[in-house]
């Protein structure tokens, strides 16, 4: 394993796919949707025993296909398991699987790691934190970016806030299932990280939408002007990758109708998620508001499953009515 340490940010990058140190094996694994289908199919892949419990029969059902064993409730699923993986849609629903009457902390093994990946606001794991360490187990926010597609191909960057010694002990199972790992800071920071990029991620996303409308619109060839902006100041992982306009870049969610990236719903989520820590330390974030507001405009319009970038098509209505 290579790293590099840049100020207080530690950064490790897979030299390998497979990795040797597999003496801890057994994993409880919860939430098998879109994202932790793939996690724990890439766990099963590389060499770990894994339990998974969803309520989803059919999501248990897809994770047998990929040697998941099925398990029926949390309890059981954690029960002797040596790591806990998490990966839940909303705080609510982490907090009560972590803290509930049944949930993950009641019932986890003495001297297990538990590792939540779920995006949700860093109060919630610093909650969690303190019970966990009562318990007599490890707990780490590791949340990823990357997507769908990045769960899949194990390329996930995961950042993760918590005690070095138990992200240390995680790493195996991070380059399991992605790419980079970064050690964040204390219990909480992996979430701060998360939801600092992808405000930013939906910020650049609306000006680049915003940009390129107002180029068309004024009669550029949208291939020059998107040619410009990536060879200019205004570069950035939105022209570069994922350009909102169609068929201007053939792997970006434009160009494919703007399906299988990363919703807009997400997107509101993250956003939310992002102002009300804002909110809190009193940051100002003007831009992510407006950002907020926008994608919100989206979603009640029923574009909530569509990608975030789907927003040029709101910009460029909104010209048409001119
Ligand atoms: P999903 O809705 O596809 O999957 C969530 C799964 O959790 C569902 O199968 C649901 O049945 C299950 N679940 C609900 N309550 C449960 C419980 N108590 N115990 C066990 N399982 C339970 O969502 P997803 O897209 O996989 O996203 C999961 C998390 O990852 C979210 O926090 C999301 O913000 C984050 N995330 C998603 C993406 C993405 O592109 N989809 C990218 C980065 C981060």
């Amino acid at each position: 394993m290579a790293s590099r340490t840049i100020k207080r940010i530690t950064i490790y990058t897979n030299t390998a796919r497979t990795f040797s140190s597999k003496a801890e094996k057994n994993v409880a694994f919860l939430g098998l949707g879109n994202m932790g289908g793939y996690m724990a199919a890439n766990l099963v892949k590389n060499g770990f025993k894994v339990r998974g419990y969803d309520p989803s029969k059919d999501a248990q059902k897809a994770a047998e296909k990929d040697g998941v064993t099925s398990a029926n409730s949390i309890a059981a699923a954690v029960d002797g398991a040596e790591f806990v993986v998490s990966i839940l849609p909303s705080n609510k629903i982490v907090l009560d699987a972590y803290l509930g009457k049944d949930g993950v902390v009641a019932h986890a093994a003495k001297g297990s790691l538990l590792i939540d990946s779920s995006t949700v606001d860093p109060n919630v794991p610093k909650q969690i934190f303190p019970k966990a360490i009562e318990h007599g187990s490890g707990f780490i926010d590791a949340p990823v970016s990357g997507g769908v597609m990045g769960a899949q191909n194990a390329t996930l960057a995961f950042m993760a806030g918590g005690r070095k010694e138990d992200f240390d002990r995680s790493v195996p199972l991070l380059k399991a299932m992605g790419a980079k790992q970064f050690h964040c800071g204390a219990v909480g920071a992996g979430q701060v990280a998360k939801l600092s990029n992808n405000m930013l991620m939906g910020i650049t996303g609306m000006a680049t939408a915003e940009c390129m409308n107002m180029g068309i619109k004024m009669g550029l060839d949208p291939k020059v002007l998107l040619d410009v902006l990536n060879n200019s100041s205004a570069r950035s992982w939105s022209t570069e990758v994922y350009c909102p306009v169609p068929g201007l870049v053939p792997t970006a969610p434009s160009s494919r109708n703007y399906d299988g990236g990363f919703k807009n719903e997400l997107m509101v989520k993250d956003l939310e998620l992002a102002s009300g820590m804002a909110l809190g330390t009193r940051a100002p974030i003007p831009l992510g508001a407006v950002a907020t507001q926008l994608y919100r405009i989206v979603q009640s319009r029923g574009y909530g499953q569509k990608d975030f970038s789907f927003i040029y098509q709101l910009l460029q209505e909104e010209t048409e009515k001119k």
